[in-house]
């Protein structure tokens, strides 16, 4: 039995005042049987893992340097990123993917890197709106996974969480169907063989709480990576709750 998942993914947003209005929203409002996360940008892993001491609330990271320590100026190394209290690490996610060149062999270090120091790699992977209208979206989704699965394993992902993302729904308001997603998410589960039925499979691109439900509906979609309405309060503990209903 796979425990419904719902992470925010700030992006580069707020401020130390935002954030502690958000976090302590949350707080206040949330009570779903769901794990839930948030991922600030990184100067705020530290606010938020206070201000969420003794709650369930996870904080995660929205990248992590494939690198051990030295010289690798502006980057976060994963053991660094443990200590100060993260749980997850995004990886591959399609902004990181797009605006710096991350290739999938990158992408896998990342993945290497954040397991090794205990940290649950969140595995983002996601078609262009070129590739689905080329009708490439599951050739896409098997490269992006088998490149990660060739540098770890399968068993790896056992303690991994995937996030299919369309990159066309991301930040767009264009939500794949349900249907659409469930078909990728059954094949990403199918891909990661013995070890598939028991990882947590995320759906992300404009999910909102009026679209939440139909698409946790879906017997492959397990949770959220969530954008945009992860900084609205009540919009983020519909989707919570909606997931905890699944
Ligand atoms: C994301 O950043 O991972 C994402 C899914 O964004 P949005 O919900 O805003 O589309």
């Amino acid at each position: 039995m796979r425990q419904p998942l719902v992470l925010g993914n700030w992006k580069m947003n707020g401020s130390l005042k935002d954030n502690r209005e958000l976090l302590q929203g949350l707080v206040e409002g949330l009570n779903v049987d769901a794990g839930v996360g948030v991922c600030p940008p990184a100067v705020y892993i530290p606010q938020a893992v206070e201000l969420l001491q003794g709650t369930n609330i996870a904080v995660g990271s929205q990248d992590v340097s494939a690198h051990g320590a030295g010289a690798y100026t502006g980057e976060l190394q994963s053991s660094m990123l443990k200590e100060v209290g993260c749980a997850y690490a995004l990886v591959g996610h399609s902004e990181r993917r797009e605006y710096h060149g991350e290739s999938n062999a990158q992408v896998a270090e990342k993945f290497q890197a954040a397991q090794a120091s205990g940290l649950v790699p969140v595995l983002c992977i996601g078609e262009t709106i070129e590739q689905r209208e080329a009708e490439t979206t599951l050739d896409v989704i098997a490269a992006q996974l088998k490149a990660v699965i060739d540098k770890v394993g399968e068993s790896a992902f056992s303690s991994a969480v995937v996030a299919y993302e369309p990159v066309w729904a991301i930040g767009t308001g264009k939500t794949a169907t349900p249907e659409q997603a469930q078909e990728v998410h059954k094949f990403i589960r199918a891909q990661l063989g013995a070890v598939g039925k028991g990882v947590q499979i995320l759906y992300g691109g404009s999910v909102k709480a009026d679209n939440a439900e139909s698409l946790f509906a879906k017997p492959d979609i397990d949770g959220a990576l969530v954008g945009g309405a992860s900084l609205k309060v009540q919009e983020f503990i519909a989707i919570c709750s909606a997931a905890a209903k699944g």
